[in-house]
């Protein structure tokens, strides 16, 4: 007989040290068959899992789904909001469903929840032994998840991605749904977590690099060898959040015994202590780097300066002009940057193409992220900031499907610069965010990066060089600078 199975979604991943809260405004919201019919072939995780159900006839009772780019705690009307939209169409269904697919983060913080996934899921077990109902719950997380012990005892099972950039999110749905379906044969799981003392920073949790690389091959030869284990999952964490779960963690799903299980899992952290310095990467100064550039007779591939302080994937605004700035200071020139700034691109917008405009771009969102610089430029280009991935694994894809909305941009151009203004800040995961624009990347000679991990697989093929900048932003990789208050004994550091 065909499976229904319900389906919906939250994706937040909150940056609990960003001023700003995230509100409804931010989240793009689908109700009931609109996630089925915007999801459908865009390339994010529930698009991989609509696609295993349609292979399987399962019927899709889908419920509501919210995502947001990553940013401020999450407040409490938009908590809310996705609570009782949730649990009023689960009432409706409840008693005709075989089973609860959920597409989450796994690291979102709302103003009365640390642990948002895990007081949800305890929500919907609690729901269900009122109304006498047992079904799985199945959930997949981003590989960023801080995942607590409640995630883990009030789910079925949990499946996360195994791959930073996110180039396997919906496959990684597609997996998390096939094992829903082993589950409708055999349902007798059990979930084992394991936190460990470590916090990384986004820039040491890379996974073609130690420690995540090692531990993810040994947990896979673990998945090969030994047929109970279901699932290892091994979580990064995300280093934003001020909670006492935030950090590196393991878990497992298996059909065998507990204790084996637990085995692996300290196992995998022996690895983890092993290759802890590599989870805390050295990065640059500017001089550092352009005493390495300033050497380099001729540079014919780009050289990336990464900026992860202002990492966009990680939440910061995107406006950061730190680095910019210092370079603008130099004589270098052939220098690509993206900067979010609605108000600029507004202006932008309202003057002609083809003549000098005068501008103070970036730093406008919050104190953390440098000063206004002042910018003398032709306008090139104005346009809607719609692109669509060029690389459709994109990880801006497990984000938001491939259809991408910078908002209303503008390129700018001088002597040294060539400028993207975005109006809505879109992570650099994607070439397709400046070849839509008119500008290829190729063509520059240093491109600042405002990332961590997450540009790797669209920009490490067309550079020649790439350095990793400490400067000023709310994602700094030195998570010292931090006023971490909730995180009890965690090891953030190794200085
Ligand atoms: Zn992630």
């Amino acid at each position: 007989m065909s499976k229904n199975i319900f389906l919906s979604g939250i994706y937040h991943e909150t940056h609990t040290f960003l001023g700003e809260p995230t509100t409804l405004k931010d989240f793009v919201i689908f109700h009931d068959e609109e996630i089925i019919n915007e999801n459908t072939g865009n390339g994010s995780p529930t698009d991989g899992f609509i696609e295993y159900a349609s292979g399987q006839n399962w019927n899709i009772v889908p419920g509501i789904q919210m995502s947001a780019r990553p940013s401020g705690t999450v407040d409490e009307e938009s908590e809310n909001y996705f609570k009782k939209n949730f649990f009023e169409k689960l009432k409706v269904s409840c008693h005709n469903i075989d089973a609860i697919f959920l597409v989450l983060h796994g690291a979102m913080v709302s103003t009365n929840h640390d642990d948002f996934e895990g007081d949800f899921l305890r929500d919907i077990q609690s729901f269900l032994s009122k109304e006498n109902i047992s079904i799985p719950i199945v959930a997949v997380l981003d590989l960023h998840a801080n995942v607590s012990e409640n995630m883990i005892k009030y789910s079925t099972c949990v499946y996360a991605y195994r791959k930073n950039p996110h180039s396997d999110s919906r496959e990684t749905a597609v997996k998390a749904a096939s094992i829903l379906n082993d589950l409708f044969l055999d349902p007798n799981v059990k979930q084992v977590h394991l936190d460990t003392k470590y916090i990384l920073p986004p820039t040491g949790v890379g996974t073609v690099n130690d420690p995540m690389k090692t531990i993810l091959e040994e947990a896979l030869k673990i998945e090969k060898k030994d047929p109970e284990i279901i699932c290892i999952n091994v979580m990064a964490g995300y280093s934003y959040a001020d909670i006492p779960d935030c950090g590196f963690s393991i878990n497992c799903c298996t059909r065998g015994k507990i204790s084996n299980a637990k085995n692996y899992l300290d196992k995998l952290v022996n690895i983890l202590e092993a290759k802890i310095k590599d989870g805390y990467p050295k990065e640059n100064s500017l001089d550092e780097a352009l005493n390495v550039i300033d050497n380099i007779t001729e540079i014919k591939k780009p050289i990336l300066l990464i900026e992860p302080a202002d990492n966009i994937g990680g939440g910061t605004p995107g406006d950061a002009t730190d680095l910019l700035d210092r370079l603008l200071q130099t004589n270098h020139t052939g220098i690509v940057a993206i900067i979010n700034d609605p108000e600029a691109a507004d202006a932008c917008h309202k003057a002609h193409i083809n003549n000098e405009v005068q501008l103070h771009i970036g730093a406008k969102f919050d104190a953390f992220h440098g000063k206004p610089i002042f910018i003398k430029a032709n306008l090139e280009r104005i346009s809607d900031g719609r692109f669509e991935l060029e690389n459709k694994q994109s990880h801006l894809a497990s984000m938001m499907g491939t259809k991408i909305n910078m908002g209303p941009s503008a390129v700018l151009k001088n002597d040294q610069l060539t400028l993207l203004l975005t109006s809505i800040k879109t992570p650099p995961m994607d070439l397709g965010q400046l070849t839509s624009q008119g500008i290829n990347p190729r063509d520059a000679k240093l491109i600042i990066i405002k990332a961590a991990v997450s540009h790797k697989d669209a920009y490490d093929p067309i550079a020649s060089l790439s350095f990793y900048i400490d400067s000023q932003g709310l994602c700094t990789s030195n998570l010292k600078r931090l006023p971490f208050k909730k995180i009890g004994n965690k090891i953030i550091s190794l200085d």
